[in-house]
C-alpha cells in the first residue's frame, strides 16, 4: 500500500466486452490493478458507452448491470455487477463540476465500458460506482476543463476510472486478424509521445493530431475519456503505460497517473 493518500486516476483501454469474461491477459491486468492499488472508497467512471447532451451522473443506489451490445455469448448477458451508488457522491460529483451543470439521472446503470474492467479489479463488488456521462456538445478541451474540475475526488478517495480506447475503428477492426495496421501504431505512437511529454493540450485538440487521427478515431466517444484522467495529474506526477498493444484497429493502451 502507498503512503500517499491521493487516490491515483486511470485511464483503461477496455476492448472486446469479452474482456470481461475470459481469462486474457487483459482480464488478469486489470485484476492485478484492484488488488495493487489503495483501495478506494467508490469509483466514478467515465465510460465510452454513455453519451447524453448536456452531463449527467448516475444518481441511483443499486445501479442495474446495463449489457449494451450484441452478438455476443449468452454468457456476456447473465454478467450482473451488483455494485452500489451513492448518491450523496452523486450530488457531491455535481457540485464540484457546477459550471457544467450536472444532472443526476436516478434510473440509469452501469454499461459495460465500466464493468467489464471493475468485475475483474473488485470481484466481490463492494465498493460503491458511479458513472458520469460524456456530454458530445463538447470540444476535447471542453471535456479536459471539466475533468479538471474534479481533482479534489481524488483526495477523498474516490478513483477516477476513465474507460475507452485510443485507437477505436470497428468499421476496419477484424477479429482474430494479427494484422497491426501502419496507421494504428503510428498514431499510437504519436499520441504516447504526448502523454509523456505532458502535451495535453495536443491530445485536447486530437483532431489536429495528424492524418492519422481521423482513422483512429473516426468518432470520439472512445478516445474523449483518456482527456478525462489526464486533466487529473498533477504536477510532477508520472505516468505509467500498461497493456500498451495494438490489435488490429484498436488499442488497449492504458494509463495509471499517480503514485502507486
Ligand atoms: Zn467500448
Amino acid at each position: 500500500m502507498p503512503s500517499s493518500s491521493v487516490m491515483p486516476a486511470l485511464f483503461v483501454g477496455h476492448g472486446s466486452p469479452m474482456n470481461a469474461i475470459e481469462d486474457n491477459a487483459f482480464h488478469r491486468s486489470w485484476a492485478e490493478l484492484g488488488r495493487r492499488l489503495p483501495r478506494p472508497r467508490a469509483v466514478l467512471c467515465v465510460s465510452a458507452h454513455w453519451e447524453t447532451r448536456g452531463v449527467y451522473v448516475t444518481g441511483t443506489s443499486a445501479p442495474e448491470t446495463i449489457h449494451d451490445f450484441y452478438g455476443f455469448p449468452a454468457a456476456l448477458f447473465q454478467v450482473r455487477y451488483p455494485a452500489p451508488g451513492d448518491p450523496a457522491l452523486a450530488r457531491r460529483i455535481a457540485s464540484l463540476a457546477e459550471d457544467a451543470h450536472v444532472h443526476v439521472d436516478a434510473g440509469r446503470g452501469l454499461d459495460h465500458g465500466a464493468w467489464s474492467v471493475l468485475r475483474a479489479m473488485y470481484p466481490k463488488a463492494d465498493i460503491p460506482v458511479l458513472q458520469l456521462s460524456l456530454d458530445v456538445r463538447r470540444s476535447g478541451t471542453e471535456h479536459y476543463r471539466l475533468a479538471a474540475s474534479l481533482a479534489p475526488l481524488r483526495d477523498e478517495g474516490i478513483l477516477v476510472l476513465a474507460s475507452g480506447n485510443i485507437v477505436h475503428n470497428l468499421a476496419l477492426f477484424r477479429f482474430h486478424s494479427h494484422e497491426q495496421p501502419a496507421w494504428a501504431l503510428r498514431f499510437r505512437t504519436e499520441v504516447n509521445a504526448c502523454i509523456e511529454q505532458r502535451d495535453h493540450r495536443a491530445l485536447c485538440q486530437y483532431e489536429n493530431l495528424g492524418p492519422d487521427a481521423a482513422l483512429a478515431i473516426p468518432t470520439p466517444e472512445h478516445y474523449l475519456p483518456l482527456l478525462y484522467a489526464l486533466a487529473l495529474q498533477r504536477d510532477g506526477e508520472a505516468v505509467q503505460m500498461f497493456n500498451d498493444e495494438v490489435i488490429s484497429a484498436l488499442s488497449m493502451t492504458s494509463l495509471i497517473i499517480g503514485d502507486v
